[in-house]
């Protein structure tokens, strides 16, 4: 299917492998540049973007990026993090080639070495684990990923257990929320065609969709849809909205219900989606069964169930004005089919029972029956190509309790959070441990306690970073191993950026330019930077020979088109494509095959729209509806929630927070220019943003007696941090803002990202005390980039994370990033960016925390969890039953 971009100017794509342009450098002179462009897709966030390499013909380099208007996500735009690609892959300090640790691990000694020699170490480490039998002790560990399905084929074909991601401090709790409804776990609205767009995020998705998202509400606003964005803080989103609703932070859902409420009172609930596609005869039967089992009554019971989320109540919960409750909800009950709602992260991610809010979310959207509807919110997987593998190896046979530990039986998905604190308690060791473009010593909470694991040889045998960048976390690895940026790798992207459904390739893009001029390249590091490789090929290889010809893994990485030889990546790829529906036939047009045409353009639209897919689908659900009413929480121990209700006291709470000096600490959002951790190379960014001050409201200044610019400390649960305040009516009184991916460190005998990273001295106290003191901010340096002399900023802010106590939320296993904490004036000898963390504390919270679900474990038929919930790599069926292990 051809895609038609709606952007009047762009290079024609006839003229792509030969296209001209002026040299802006050489203006007023007009000189020509010939370029050939070459299509990728953005890997600075998971929204895959289109972007187009412009290759120089003279240099043989990738001189800028700009957006792929062909592309049907993008549509050729691009947020600033597209073209910064230019930056991160120009870095400077930028790791070439393949290093092994020397001297102990973390001490920051490296040397190079050669990528056979890091292929033969670690697939040595590797089969030697398999050959013990266990199968949860090699374990990928991923933060950006963005490969559908490749690394879980191979860990199936090495018969592990050893998928890890980071989902669980990121979209858990929404995902709970949307999977108790529907399986389907991320919502896909469609802002384009919205009446009403109604956003639960802290800056447009909170970075993911960022961009595609960003267009399509301008579109729907532009067609005059109403914007609704609920934020404690006034994002730049929320700065364009119709109405910016500053809840308290784990209100949400009160309000919800109360919208819930005013939509069943005025009787603009949509009557044949409720009675066709919900499970309300299953509540009647297990709650009212005395009742008739009308859906007549359904509605009237329904009423009573939440009377008492009246406006009043909303507004006492929420701390807004009654009449905003009212006003705002007014318009959300006569959006009908079109209103489409969102969250990620943010209010679903930040306290206990956050996942009451996409559940009470999507509530709105099935009571006003805008599932899946033209301007209403669909299941992603609707707008999402799966691709079809070459080959499926069988699952693992076990199970892997670092991961999924039996007392969090509703995780979505692996309590990778708690991961050194489970450790810590002896409940198991790693013997190799990949971390794949993941960063969790800097972005997880506690990090002092992710270092101390990897310090420990015993806890982790041999810890590979596989990252394009210097970070914190790769500090502490064996080997430090250099993977490709966006348009230095293969990748094959789908995602729901809007009801269509469309694939893209993010390919080497050096590797296509040489194609271009008929030369062969057998591996993507041949023509990369340095010796910068790709995640793709390096599993290939490291499959290859972990197996000494006798434990049947290299059967599952043969090629599907030559007999007996080994895959290349090109098959691979080609294997997937020619598999696309309808891109074969498009290609054929174009007298190209279908991985050709994916080289050329880049991107594909598979299906122009993907609404009311259930009339023919279904719900894949025990009950085959959308479930109101939970079986699976009442068998999993949690009656009271059996229905979307308000009902857990979270731990930021007014109710919690009752001095003078506690307030709700709100870390859950970032500047719209950052990635979590990968954007410290990327001058353009840094220069845009480089600090994170407290955003502190100016009754809540005056109250603590600090003015702009001034120092205060930051009391979490487990330690400390002494950081400026930015006095701001953007904050809602009572709460206090940090944003979450500057504070960016390294020490003396790290290297990399000094654009971004203050230099800091990392001390043991004692009595299990760490302290963590900012010795050098952010200075200028010569090198090839005479930018890098130029740096005019010396502030690289504060590193919070690491000082934030480990609250893993019993049922959704999600971290609930807000923190209660204290404020006050620094102490003598207390200074800017100092941090300070008691070890001892982090584990008493862990464990407090731990209790909780712990004490509502239960296993109905011995289930480790719901057999119809997702896994993202599902052992063999036995393994899901306690009893068998
Ligand atoms: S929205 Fe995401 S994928 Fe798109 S350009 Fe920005 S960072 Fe890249």
């Amino acid at each position: 299917m051809q895609w038609i971009c709606p952007l009047r100017k762009f290079p024609d794509h006839g003229d792509w492998a030969d296209h001209m342009e002026l040299d802006a450098q050489a203006w007023p002179k007009r000189v020509e540049r010939n370029y050939s462009l070459v299509p990728t897709t953005c890997f600075n966030c998971e929204s895959a973007c289109g972007l187009l390499a412009y290759v120089d013909k003279e240099s043989g380099q990738v001189t800028k990026f700009e957006g792929n208007p062909r592309h049907p996500g993008s549509r050729g735009r691009n947020c600033a993090k597209g073209p910064a690609t230019i930056n991160q892959i120009q870095d400077t300090e930028r790791i070439l080639y393949p290093m092994r640790r020397k001297g102990k691990r973390g001490g920051g000694g490296w040397e190079r070495i050669t990528w056979d020699e890091a292929l033969d170490e670690i697939s040595a480490k590797i089969r030697a684990s398999l050959k013990t039998g266990a199968v949860d002790r090699v374990v990928y560990h991923v933060g950006r990923p963005g490969h559908e399905g490749y690394m879980n084929r191979v860990l199936k074909a090495w018969g592990v257990d050893g998928h890890n991601s980071h989902t669980n401090i990121c979209s858990s709790g929404a995902r709970t929320g949307y999977a108790l409804w529907h399986k389907h776990d991320r919502p896909s609205p469609d802002h384009a065609n919205a009446k009403v767009i109604l956003l639960t995020s802290s800056h447009l998705e909170t970075g993911h969709y960022f961009n595609p998202h960003a267009q399509r509400i301008l579109e729907g606003m532009m067609s005059g849809a109403k914007l609704i964005v609920i934020d404690p803080r006034l994002s730049n989103t929320a700065a364009m909205a119709d109405h910016w609703v500053p809840t308290w932070p784990g209100s949400e859902t009160a309000l919800f219900l109360a919208w819930a409420k005013m939509i069943l009172d005025q009787g603009t609930y949509d009557r044949d989606f409720l009675h066709d596609w919900v499970n309300w005869a299953d509540w009647l039967s297990a709650d009212h069964p005395e009742e008739p089992q009308t859906f007549e009554r359904f509605i009237e019971l329904l009423k009573q169930e939440y009377s008492e989320y009246t406006p009043e109540f909303a507004a006492e919960e929420c701390r807004i004005p009654v009449e905003q409750v009212i006003e705002v909800g007014n318009i959300v009950a006569q959006a009908g089919s079109a209103l489409s709602a969102h969250v990620w992260r943010a209010a679903a991610i930040g306290n206990l029972g956050g996942w009451q809010v996409s559940r009470a979310l999507h509530f709105l959207n099935v009571l006003t029956g805008s599932v899946g509807t033209e301007g209403g919110t669909a299941p992603n997987s609707w707008a999402k190509f799966k691709p079809e593998l070459f080959d499926e190896p069988p699952a693992p046979d076990g199970w892997n309790e670092l991961h999924f530990p039996p007392e969090y039986t509703l995780s979505h998905f692996e309590m990778s959070h708690i991961l050194p604190h489970m450790i810590k308690e002896g409940r198991g060791e790693m013997d190799v441990y990949f971390t794949r473009v993941f960063n969790p010593v800097w972005t997880f909470p506690d990090g002092f306690a992710w270092m101390e694991m990897l310090q420990n040889e015993k806890s982790v045998g041999c810890h590979i970073a596989l990252t394009p960048t210097w970070n914190e976390t790769a500090f502490f690895a064996d080997y430090v191993l250099p993977m490709g940026h966006a348009s230095e790798r293969h990748d094959i992207n789908s995602y729901a950026t809007s009801a269509g459904k469309w694939v893209a390739f993010r390919q080497p893009v050096l590797r296509e330019y040489a194609r271009r001029n008929g030369e062969e390249v057998e591996f993507t590091h041949e023509v990369n930077p340095g010796e910068v490789w790709e995640e793709d090929e390096f599993w290939n290889e490291l499959s290859w020979r972990i197996d000494d010809g006798t434990m049947g893994i290299r059967e599952h990485f043969m090629s599907p088109y030559r007999e007996g030889e080994k895959i290349t990546i090109d098959e691979y790829y080609q294997y997937t494509f020619e598999r696309v529906p309808g891109l074969s036939e498009t290609a054929q047009k174009e007298g190209l095959t279908a991985l050709e045409y994916m080289r050329k353009h880049g991107a594909f639209l598979i299906e122009p729209s993907t609404y009311s897919k259930h009339e023919k689908e279904g719900w894949p659900t025990p009950s085959g509806k959308q479930e109101f009413y939970s079986k699976t929480m009442v068998e999993f121990g949690y009656p009271e929630h059996a229905i979307p209700h308000y009902r857990i006291n979270s731990q930021v709470h007014p109710d919690n927070l009752k001095g003078d000096d506690e307030f709700c600490l709100l870390p859950t959002f970032r500047l719209p220019q950052h990635i979590h951790s990968r954007s410290a190379n990327a001058k353009w960014l840094v220069e845009i943003a480089h600090k994170n001050p407290i955003w502190i409201h100016p009754k809540d200044a005056a109250k603590l007696g600090v003015s702009e610019g001034e120092l205060l400390k930051i009391k979490t649960e487990i330690g400390w941090f002494v950081d400026k305040v930015w006095v701001t009516e953007s904050i809602k009184p009572g709460v206090v803002g940090c944003s979450h991916h500057i504070g960016r460190w390294r020490r003396k005998q790290d290297s990399g990202n000094r654009f971004m990273t203050n230099e800091v001295k990392i001390e043991d106290m004692g009595a299990g005390k760490m302290r963590m003191r900012t010795v050098r901010g952010i200075e200028p340096w010569k090198s090839d980039d005479g930018d890098t002399n130029r740096i005019w900023w010396r502030d690289g802010g504060v590193h919070q994370n690491i000082t934030h106590a480990v609250q893993p939320d019993p049922i959704s296993g999600g971290h609930c990033w807000l923190q209660k904490v204290w404020l006050s004036r620094p102490g003598e000898g207390e200074l800017y960016g100092d941090v300070e963390v008691d070890m001892e504390k982090s584990m008493a919270h862990y464990r407090k925390w731990n209790q909780w679900a712990k004490d509502r474990e239960t296993h109905p038929r011995g289930e480790r969890r719901p057999l119809w919930f997702k896994r993202p790599l599902a052992p063999r069926p036995e393994h899901f039953i306690l009893s068998q292990d």
